[in-house]
């Protein structure tokens, strides 16, 4: 048989490694995660690529998908818990890869009424340049599956409450033959009636129709810590989507995105400043207020100042998210030529030339050279 189903929809070859597989999966979920992607269409990819890689990922549900196609994958082929194990339950996430822990809970379970943790959710905040450097606080709005309020997840009319299914006898899963070239083979599938759960809702909750969850609007606050870089994320513990059969919440992933700055630029917790200086300036020496995230600086430029020219003003830059010190910032210095000179200033230049012994044999303008600027205008 040959299945690249699963392997099309990540875009990966059939012998791709768990590393390439992950990363793939990554790539897209994020790209067409719902909360972020809106066009139509994103929802409906991000699920597929969710399934795909709820496969391709479990080697042992991979082997069986490259041998069975899809019933194979889903059947109960050993399997076991997937996902890249845990999260460490603290409520906030470090920064230090955070990815290593993405998408953790949930996973097929061999008992389909074993509680499972909701799926986790990715948010996109944007931030003022100065924002990430010195933190802030974050009202962020987002919609989620909840924890339906009516039958607080049973799926049940309140009153009433789920029987063991009539068709698995609650085991969620039941026994299919199949003809194969190897011979005839016993598989599991997924219940049909009950969908996994082992139990039968008879009447179904009228707020979420039997799932247990509903959509709900919700917001939460988030504390963006001072250096953070387009990128990083914080983790809210429990702010995704609710769990099945009593699980935890999944979490909420808030991704950071920086606005440049059109001073500054900023590489981890240094920042550049490019200082535009005038010829006399950087010949005379001056002293001249430089912009810093942290307010103005006074700065001594020293005669003879040449473009290229940097200085360093300690603890002028970003701060670490590590902790410790402030970083710095650095002026480069760019001497500018002036130009539009008028008739004084010209010279004036001349005699300074003079007074240094400098030849300069500037070009006279000829009458093409004014027929040309008459064309080109100023
Ligand atoms: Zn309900
Ligand atoms: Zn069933």
């Amino acid at each position: 048989m040959n299945n690249t189903e699963y392997y099309d929809r990540l875009g990966v070859s059939k012998n791709a490694s768990q590393d390439e597989i992950k990363r793939a999966y990554r790539k897209l979920s994020k790209k067409y995660h719902p909360d972020i992607n809106k066009e139509p269409g994103a929802e409906e990819k991000y699920k597929e690529v969710q399934e795909a890689y709820e496969t391709l990922s479990d080697e042992q549900k991979r082997a069986a998908y490259d041998q069975y196609g899809t019933a194979g994958a889903n059947g109960g082929f050993g399997g076991g818990t997937g996902g890249f194990g845990g999260f460490d339950g603290s409520s906030f996430g470090g920064f230090e890869d955070i990815f290593s822990s993405f998408f953790g809970g949930g996973g097929s379970t061999r008992n389909p009424n074993a509680p499972r943790q909701g799926d986790d959710l990715q948010y996109r905040v944007n931030l003022k340049f100065e924002e990430a450097i010195f933190g802030t606080d974050k009202e962020i709005k987002y919609h989620r599956e909840a924890t339906c309020h009516t039958c607080h997840g049973s799926g049940a009319k309140p009153g009433t409450s789920p029987v063991t299914c009539s068709r698995c006898h609650g085991a969620g899963v039941i026994n299919v033959d199949t003809q194969t070239p190897l011979g005839m083979m016993r598989r599991q599938v997924t219940c049909d009636v009950c969908h996994g759960r082992g139990q039968e809702i008879k009447e179904p909750c009228q707020t979420c129709h039997g799932t247990g969850h509903e959509k709900q609007s919700h917001s939460v606050h988030v504390k963006i810590p001072a250096g953070v870089e387009t990128g990083q994320q914080v983790r809210l513990s429990g702010q995704g989507e609710a769990g099945f059969n009593g699980g935890p919440y999944g979490d909420l992933y808030v991704v950071v995105q920086v606005e440049p700055s059109d001073k500054f630029e900023r590489d981890g917790s240094t920042i550049y400043y490019k200082l535009n200086l005038n010829f006399v300036q950087a010949a005379l020496g001056d002293s001249v207020d430089i912009p810093t995230v942290h307010g103005d600086v006074q700065l001594t430029i020293p005669e003879g100042t040449q473009t290229d020219k940097r200085f360093r003003l300690r603890g002028k830059g970003a701060p670490s998210l590590r902790g410790g010190s402030m970083g710095d910032q650095y002026v480069t210095v760019n001497v500018v030529t002036p130009t539009g000179l008028n008739d004084r200033q010209k010279a004036a230049l001349k005699e300074f030339a003079e007074a240094g012994d400098i030849k300069v044999n500037p070009k006279k303008k000829g009458f093409f050279d004014k027929m040309k600027d008459a064309f080109e205008g100023e």
